[in-house]
């Protein structure tokens, strides 16, 4: 009694609405693989017999609780913490914390339920999951910071592991809060279990290039894709959304690789540089002071700043969005294919608008979805977890020569399942399909 494919992807689909109400980026996340995989379930209806779809769109273990902290003023705060172990068949638990207002159930399911397939196509071993809270460390000391992530600990300690669930950084995550989160860890199991947190400081069990890993990668991606019709990134202007670690790496890369970084932004609005942004100076105000993007202009006189506005009105040859989900809707799309863009880039997970992804593809631009794009961050998780378990430590050039293999490879094989199922240079068919193929083997390896 199988159906075909479009009428089991169309049931699945149903379902999730059904049983996830109010959890619009949930559901967008899952619509957009469900939409891709239907040559996949073609192929292989032991898929359906196995009833993989039911079941790889429900989370393993969902966990929320409750983060109580005392701030400077002596006032008692209450903040929700999450932690979706979304899957488990190719790895331990594997994915990042998100502090920051707008978390909330669907946006950690979306992430965790991006991140199964975007791990499986790094070829790492790892699960998928997510995790975070929607606590704001944006104007909040350093000691209430550590309150925080030690109430926060206290809880999520019991679900992790080594072998468990490995959490990493995200947006509002960087090295101060993973160091807090990682003391936490320690005090409480006794344990100095340096496999359980990747993202760490490189003195204590971090790895080379992990900070650097998710903008290199981006990059990688892009002149891969490139590549593909001979051409480079050579003299070409990149446009970052973003000015996080994600942003600031990719333009550290592209510069590196002879094009021109020329735009980065926050949520109050976006500079404009064309002279090239001087990534010291943002680093030192983004990074350092922790300040607002408005004071770059002040010390670059090459440079605009413009007020509550996204940067995709700017002509550009490469758009990394690096931000945040859903930054780039299909307005946005069309100004950027009228300034002649080349190709797109998603740094961050799920930036562009499912309108948008259509109007890139529809115009013929290169798009690379943030599974595959932004894969090089937990790649170079899966590495450093490998350099905890065997008490290694790999260099600097070494770990950038294993991140740009690993990135090759995951171009290589969302360009291969592109074109085996007849969608050939469309890397989010390609993605989805590499991605969605080996979790499901593995399921069906692995039973019910
Ligand atoms: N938060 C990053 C992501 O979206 C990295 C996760 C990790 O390293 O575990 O993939």
């Amino acid at each position: 009694h199988l159906r075909t494919a479009p009428t089991l992807v169309e049931d699945v689909f149903e379902s999730v609405q059904k049983r996830n109400p109010h959890e619009p980026e949930f559901q967008q996340a899952v619509h957009e693989v469900l939409e891709s995989i239907a040559p996949v379930l073609e192929e292989h209806p032991q898929f359906e017999g196995a009833g993989i779809l039911e079941r790889i769109v429900e989370p393993e273990r969902q966990i929320m609780f409750r983060v109580p902290w005392v701030d400077d003023t002596g006032r008692l705060q209450v903040n929700r913490g999450y932690r979706v172990q979304f899957s488990s068949v190719l790895g331990p638990y594997k994915g990042g914390l998100r502090f920051h207002p707008s978390v909330n159930l669907s946006i950690i399911k979306f992430l965790g339920f991006e991140q199964i397939f975007k791990n499986a196509l790094t070829g790492q071993g790892i699960g998928g999951a997510k995790g975070g809270s929607d606590f704001d460390p944006h104007g909040r000391s350093d000691a209430e910071v550590m309150r925080f992530c030690q109430s926060f600990m206290s809880e999520l300690y019991r679900h992790l592991g080594e072998h468990t669930d490995v959490p990493a950084g995200d947006i509002g995550v960087g090295a101060r809060e993973i160091g807090y989160l990682f003391g936490q860890y320690r005090k409480i199991t006794n344990r100095h279990e340096s496999g359980m947190f990747t993202g760490k400081g490189v003195q204590w069990g971090g790895a080379e290039v992990r900070t650097e890993a998710t903008g290199y990668g981006a990059v990688f991606f892009v002149e891969a894709m490139l590549a593909v019709h001979g051409e480079t990134l050579a003299g070409r202007r990149v446009g970052v959304s973003g000015s996080g670690n994600v942003a600031l790496y990719a333009m550290e890369k592209a510069r590196q690789l002879g094009a021109l970084p020329v735009t980065a932004s926050d949520s109050s609005g976006y500079v404009v540089d064309d002279a090239g942004i001087d990534l010291g100076l943002l680093r030192e105000i983004k990074e350092v002071r922790r300040g607002r993007i408005a004071e770059y202009v002040e010390h670059r006189t090459s440079a605009r700043f413009v007020p509550g506005e996204r940067p995709w009105n700017v002509p550009m040859d490469v758009a990394i969005p690096s931000a945040t989900q859903n930054e780039l809707d299909a307005a946005d799309a069309e100004a950027l294919i009228a300034n002649g863009v080349r190709a797109v880039a998603e740094g961050a997970n799920m930036p562009s608008t499912p309108e948008a992804v259509a109007a890139f593809q529809d115009a013929g631009v290169l798009f690379g979805p943030g599974k595959a794009v932004n894969a090089g961050g937990v790649a170079t998780s899966a590495l450093e977890m490998s350099q905890n378990a065997s008490r290694q430590r790999w260099n600097f050039p070494d770990s950038e020569r294993r991140l740009h293999e690993i990135m090759l490879g995951v171009h290589d094989a969302s360009f291969e399942a592109a074109r085996r199922y007849g969608h050939e240079g469309d890397y989010v068919v390609g993605a989805n399909c590499a991605g969605f193929e080996r979790v499901a083997h593995a399921m069906l390896a692995q039973g019910v």
